[in-house]
């Protein structure tokens, strides 16, 4: 339920409306708005006494239920829209960044040149699969921990936070001690376990749709990330499965306005894992960034024909350039800018 409390609220009143709320078994969740401020009391449905007696407390205007499944996610509780920053630019309400980089890192000398050309092209972000999620056991797994020392090495030479993605629970903790940003992908969308565990490691989480995923399951996994107390997720809409068979997903460009209308959270598009091949990267890109997409996750590899995973499916860097420069030039029209950092 969400409390509205009245302008003049006194701070003892403040204090022991949250005192009440935790003793209910609710957690509260504050937004200060400019003249009220709101709670979100967290937790299981309301009966109707329970809204009355907290209608009755002192320092009360109104208690409304919240009337979405996802609470935390909702607009309901937070009003504004979620900015994330990093070093290098931020993303959400107005701000929009660019996570590029090769699927899986391979080597010293392919992601450290990745991340040069990344950066040198205007990219925030270096992307670069450690531990993939591979269909088949006999695929390229990634590099593991050596790979996630890597992505480091290339953080720090070139100054671009890391996101890499986290395949089970138990690997958080390593992930998250190398990593900037820890992904959870379309195949682990609806890990419960991992979503909660990604919520308690304090990074930002950038969350996949799952390809069967309808947009209130989607949210609903962000929640998992959220009542963990971790308020920075990044929601990426990366293609579905449809009968369509000449994309290797179809992009849900629509669930971007959709998921706009529903939460705060930043969206993001991965034109890559949607298009499954080069040639429908950038047009895709485009579409998702017209549709009001706060940022892109694409995959660019140095040299993508020899790529371990997803060869048909990354940028060589002339592509990657151009779509920056693409990108640069639709923004002003959007009324979107890349804050470009450190
Ligand atoms: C990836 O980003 O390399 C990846 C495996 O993505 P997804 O989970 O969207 O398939
Ligand atoms: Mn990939």
């Amino acid at each position: 339920m969400l409390i509205v409390t009245k302008p003049g609220i006194t701070k003892e009143a403040f204090e022991n409306l949250l005192a009440e709320i935790e003793s209910r078994g609710y957690k509260p969740h504050v937004s200060e708005g400019e003249s009220r401020t709101l709670i979100g009391a967290i937790g299981a449905p309301p009966t109707p006494e329970l809204m009355e007696h907290f209608r009755a407390l002192p320092g009360v205007e109104q208690v409304i239920r919240i009337s979405k499944p996802y609470k935390l996610a909702s607009w309901e509780v937070h009003p504004e829209p979620s900015v994330l920053e990093f070093p290098t630019g931020k993303t959400g309400d107005g701000y929009f960044m660019v996570a590029a980089g090769p699927c899986g890192v391979e080597s010293r000398e392919q992601i450290l040149t990745a991340a040069r050309y990344v950066r040198k092209h205007g990219g925030q972000m270096l992307r670069g699969g450690a531990f993939k999620p591979r269909t088949s056991p006999y695929a390229f797994q990634g590099l593991g921990v050596e790979g996630l020392k890597l992505l480091a090495e290339a953080r720090g030479e070139t100054g671009l936070p890391v996101v890499t993605e986290v395949t089970s629970p138990d690997l958080v903790e390593v992930v998250a001690e190398y990593a900037d940003v820890l992904q959870i992908g379309a195949r682990n969308a609806q890990n419960f376990a991992l979503l909660k565990a990604a919520g308690g490691s304090g990074k930002p989480v950038l969350l996949k749709r799952g390809m069967s995923m309808t947009l209130d399951e989607f949210l609903m996994a962000a929640e998992y990330v959220l009542s963990e107390g971790n308020p920075n997720v990044v929601l990426v809409e990366r293609g579905i499965r449809t009968f369509e068979k000449s994309t290797r997903f179809t992009l849900d460009v629509s669930a971007v306005p959709v998921l706009k209308t529903q939460t705060h959270l930043p969206v993001w598009i991965d034109p890559s894992h949607a298009a499954g091949k080069r040639d429908y990267v950038i047009p895709l890109a485009l579409a998702g960034v017209a549709a009001g997409a706060d940022g892109i996750i694409v995959e660019t590899h140095p040299n993508p024909e020899a790529a371990r995973s997803d060869a048909a499916q990354q940028l060589h860097e002339s592509e990657f350039a151009e779509l920056m420069a693409r990108i640069g030039r639709l923004l002003p029209a959007l009324e979107k800018e890349m804050a470009v950092g450190a």
